[in-house]
């Protein structure tokens, strides 16, 4: 398996073909672009059946070899055996087994419409982001490890991406953590479940000032070459392409799990911010597993949604950023639509430069095929099986309500923007499975607000806040910042 960047001149992508693990610890292309596989594999019918009564972690296995060729297969189902447990996935509801890592919940089964939860919440963040970091951390131990090498990652986080980078590479081997938060500006559920960690190769970095300050001191280090290289400085953003990967599993798993033939039709609706996780439905998709829709929920930053409807792609402006109840879905720009842009023009790279290039100059483009736009593609996009729609924070909070009510359950604010969403688009005949991106601890201010109580915790996060804490304050100073690094790592 091969793989190729978005935006390859085509000389480029003949000259130096790509492994899975040369790519594991990068980021973009040297390009700019995107990493994605030359084909995707296709599932036959026959595998797929085979596959619905596997346990998770040997599916993820049967998945991950189909992209991750140049490992020892016997080496890859030990790394998804470590990563998948029952112990790692524990924090499911009252009524959901542990074991499936990712249970499904029926809330309504009426005329022909079901509506299912898939719970991808249930790793130590409490957040989805875990089913594709806790396999990042141990592909990378692995990795480094086969090199002898090591591997400082350094980030920004205002909150999920961070402490599920953190609780993947504690205690790992050949590996340092080092995160930016903005000082006191995280919720104390947040703060604490990352500043809690006392494990030496994690430091917690409280940065005076918001969250840009952070993200612009990562950049002018990231700019600064020698620097990097000689501290080995990576980063596991989102655009990863072992998380997209890793993520791909689970569609399967919901559509096994929901279906008794491979005939029964599911589509998926998914709580979208970088697009990173319905990339990977559209991925599984391309790779032949039925899915019907795909529909992509977005709150009131909707520019996924705005382009699901008109063809229009327009990143906003941070003041057009808005700050919600839903704040993992609070981007401007989504940082993996570029994969399924590839796909949509017919994989032609110099397109995908051209309308990439007027993103970065000019702010988006238009491919609904009016006069002046930038193509017509977006006649296309139905046969990709996407639709989308949004949430403003008083229908997030109706929903929360709407759910405990008629359900019994207590869902978090970004699942609630599938389930309003998904609700708009149910269909006779065909199963929808929300993807339940987090739990309702971690953002409690809206549980109260919804239904006058606190969420409930899991079990082990009850005290969570009164932890010893763990981490340095230090102002928005890049020189500072290089010297802290380089006085922790020795490099
Ligand atoms: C990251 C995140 C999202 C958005 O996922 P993308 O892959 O960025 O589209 C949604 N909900 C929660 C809780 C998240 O942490």
């Amino acid at each position: 398996m091969h793989y190729v960047s978005t935006r390859a001149e085509a000389s480029a992508a003949s000259q130096s073909p790509q492994q899975f693990s040369d790519i594991l610890l990068g980021g973009l292309a040297p390009d700019g672009g995107l990493y994605l596989p030359s084909v995707y594999p296709q599932v036959s019918g026959a595998e797929l059946d085979a596959w619905r009564k596997l346990p998770y972690a040997d599916l993820a296995f049967e998945i991950l070899k189909k992209f991750a060729t140049d490992i020892p297969e016997a080496d890859l189902k030990a790394l998804a055996e470590k990563t998948y447990t029952a112990e790692t996935y524990r924090n499911a509801r009252a009524g959901e087994k542990a074991a499936d890592i990712t249970p499904l919940r029926v809330l309504e089964d009426k005329g022909g419409k079901k509506l299912v939860l898939q719970a991808l919440s249930n790793g130590p963040t409490l957040a989805f982001k875990d089913m594709a970091m806790q396999l990042l951390g141990n592909l990378f131990e692995y990795a480094l490890a086969k090199k002898n090498a090591e591997l400082n990652i350094f980030g920004a986080t205002s909150g999920d991406t961070g402490s599920a980078a953190e609780y993947a590479m504690r205690g790992k081997k050949g590996i340092r953590v080092f995160m930016l938060s903005p000082h006191k500006k995280m919720s104390a559920f947040q703060t604490a479940q990352m500043f809690s960690l006392q494990d030496p190769n994690i430091f917690n970095i409280a940065v005076e000032g918001v969250f840009d300050d952070c993200q612009d001191m990562v950049k002018a280090v990231s700019n600064d070459l020698d620097f990097k290289r000689k501290q080995k400085i990576g980063t596991v953003n989102s655009i990863n392409w072992a998380r997209v990967v890793a993520q791909v599993v689970y569609y399967f798993r919901g559509y096994l799990a929901a279906t008794t033939s491979n005939e029964q039709k599911v589509s998926f609706t998914v709580p979208s911010g970088n697009f990173g996780n319905i990339c990977a439905g559209h991925i599984a998709r391309m790779m032949g597993l039925p899915i019907d829709k795909l529909v992509v929920a977005t709150n009131e930053n909707d520019v996924l949604d705005e382009f699901f409807r008109t063809g229009a792609y327009r990143v906003r402006k941070s003041a057009e950023t808005y700050h919600t109840s839903s704040p993992s879905m609070d981007i401007s720009k989504a940082s993996n639509f570029e994969r399924f842009v590839y796909d949509l023009v017919g994989r032609d790279t110099k397109r995908v430069r051209e309308l990439f290039h007027k993103v970065e100059t000019q702010g988006g483009f238009d491919l609904s095929g009016q006069p002046g736009s930038d193509g017509d593609e977006f006649k296309l996009v139905s046969a990709y099986g996407f639709k989308s729609g949004k949430s403003t924070h008083d229908e997030r909070v109706q929903t929360i309500r709407a759910v405990e009510k008629e359900y019994g359950i207590v869902i978090d604010t970004h699942t609630a923007d599938g389930i309003k969403v998904a609700k708009e688009n149910l269909e006779e005949g065909v199963t929808m499975i929300v993807l339940e991106t987090a739990l309702a601890a971690k953002f409690n201010e809206t549980i109260l607000e919804a239904l006058g109580k606190d969420a409930e915790r899991p079990a082990g996060f009850e005290n969570i806040e009164s932890l010893p804490q763990r981490f340095v304050v230090m102002p928005p100073d890049v020189e500072k910042m290089k010297t802290y690094i380089a006085s922790n790592t020795g490099l």
